[in-house]
């Protein structure tokens, strides 16, 4: 398949020079060097690669960003333009983990390249603002209610609609990825069953974005958990999990969220930590790795990490109380770092099709990452439309009422392409699904 029109097209491929001709100084500090020879050049993860399945050029694969990465390292080619555009427009998915016979740990060198860009590239003046908004703003809840609350203001004065029709597209665009507070789902219906809980301790990571946008996801993990008869204690207050900073480049914040986090959550004490957002739950499951060579956390970052559980995992084998037959057709979004990053495919479905009425229709494609991938839908917003585009293709083609996924981010990516679309399906997180059907 050509590229398509709207998604930047990176014509200048780098210039790589033959090993043993260095065109500049080498830069072992690129990626952690050694894993570079995990990867053997198969290409079997080719077809794995959103933005290799897009564009079908080699720089935009797995295999070719590895190449690019080891070519920076042993100085063969410069940090220039078209070398950042290729590692930027990757989304750190991880579909190409998954898809690896090798084991390469393409997460973590994707990780420290998308760093050493940050540290060794000047971006052009817009990039760099866009970036440092994302930044500033993102992980810090309080400062994105403050922001949002314009919105809300225009929401509850039934006026979001004229406010969006007034703004340029990107902007509008932008406007979209925010769900609409009087449509999520209630939490309420689950309190019948909460006095029963005296299982394990368990614990939902509220997020940074997550507490502010969908804290109906967070609250009704919370309530399923009780109903499947664990004990829920929360944190007093959530720092960012850090992967925004460690998608982004910002590795020496995300470490320190990091650290926060493992003291927090060890502190807490409970035996299953759970998040909403599948990209915090890989983040947490990772700690143990990022922080190894920090001897103050490394055995508490390990600990805390063993602990990461999901949701579906825990409920399955749980006798969840089902309050009502839910008579629709549904399917499922693999949210990437829950697929790729935690291995979980099969419990939200069997979960899925647990409940009484609900029928499970396969889409094509299910794991292919939908583009919003953290913050990518704003920095890369072309690409991410354009997986999004194909995403809601493949949702439409089942008819389903419901496409049910395990991540907030990528319910506002496309809830707000199906509204685009004026599609009758609406995305909804597992937690707040099954709220659904104990209403
Ligand atoms: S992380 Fe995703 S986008 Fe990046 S190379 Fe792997 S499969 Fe492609
Ligand atoms: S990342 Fe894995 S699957 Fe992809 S080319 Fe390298 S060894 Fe093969």
């Amino acid at each position: 398949m050509a590229a398509p029109a709207s998604v930047p097209d990176p014509t200048q491929q780098p210039a790589i020079q033959s090993p043993g001709t260095p065109a500049a100084k080498p830069r072992r500090d690129v990626v952690d060097y050694e894993r570079l020879f995990e990867c053997v050049h198969c290409g079997l993860c080719l077809e794995s690669c959103p933005t290799y399945v897009l564009t079908r050029r080699e720089m935009d694969s797995p295999r070719g960003r590895i190449y690019l990465m080891k070519a920076l390292a042993e100085g063969r080619i410069e940090l220039d333009d078209s070398t950042v555009r290729h590692l930027d427009l990757c989304l750190g998915c991880r579909g190409c983990e998954t898809a690896c016979p090798s084991g390469v740990h393409y997460g973590l060198l994707i990780e420290r390249a998308a760093d050493y860009v940050e540290r060794n590239h000047r971006r052009s003046f817009r990039e760099r603002a866009k970036r440092r908004l994302i930044s500033a703003i993102f992980p810090y809840p309080e400062r994105l209610r403050r922001l949002i609350a314009p919105l809300r203001l225009a929401e509850r004065l039934h006026l979001r609609g004229l406010i969006r029709a007034l703004m340029p597209g990107s902007v509008a665009e932008w406007l979209d990825l925010v769900p609409r507070r009087d449509e999520r789902v209630a939490s309420d219906s689950w309190m019948q069953w909460t006095a029963s809980a005296d299982g394990p301790l368990a614990l939902v990571h509220h997020g940074c974005v997550a507490q502010v946008l969908a804290d109906s996801e967070n609250r009704n993990s919370e309530h399923a958990l009780r109903a499947a008869g664990f004990r829920v204690i929360e944190l007093g207050e959530t720092e960012c999990c850090g992967a925004l900073d460690l998608h982004a480049g910002n590795r020496e914040r995300a470490l320190e969220f990091a650290r926060r986090n493992v003291r927090a959550l060890k502190r807490s004490g409970a035996e299953v930590i759970l998040s909403a957002a599948s990209g915090c739950a890989a983040a947490i499951a990772e700690y143990g790795e990022l922080l190894k060579n920090e001897p103050e956390y490394a055995a508490d970052a390990r600990e805390v990490s063993a602990r990461v559980q999901d949701l579906s995992s825990l409920l399955v084998g749980a006798k969840l109380p089902v309050g009502r037959e839910l008579k629709c057709v549904v399917t499922y979004h693999d949210s990437c770092h829950l697929a790729h990053g935690l291995g979980v495919r099969e419990t939200p479905r069997q979960l899925l099709k647990s409940i009484p009425g609900v029928t499970l229709v396969e889409m094509a494609e299910s794991d292919l990452c939908c583009g919003s991938a953290g913050s990518y839908n704003l920095t890369e917003p072309a690409m991410a439309r354009e997986l999004v585009r194909r995403k809601v293709d493949n949702i439409i083609a089942t008819k389903a009422d419901y496409v049910v996924l395990g991540n907030p981010g990528c319910e506002f990516q496309i809830e707000a392409e199906l509204r685009r679309r004026g599609a009758k399906t609406r995305a909804i997180h597992l937690a707040d699904f099954l709220a659904l059907a104990n209403r």
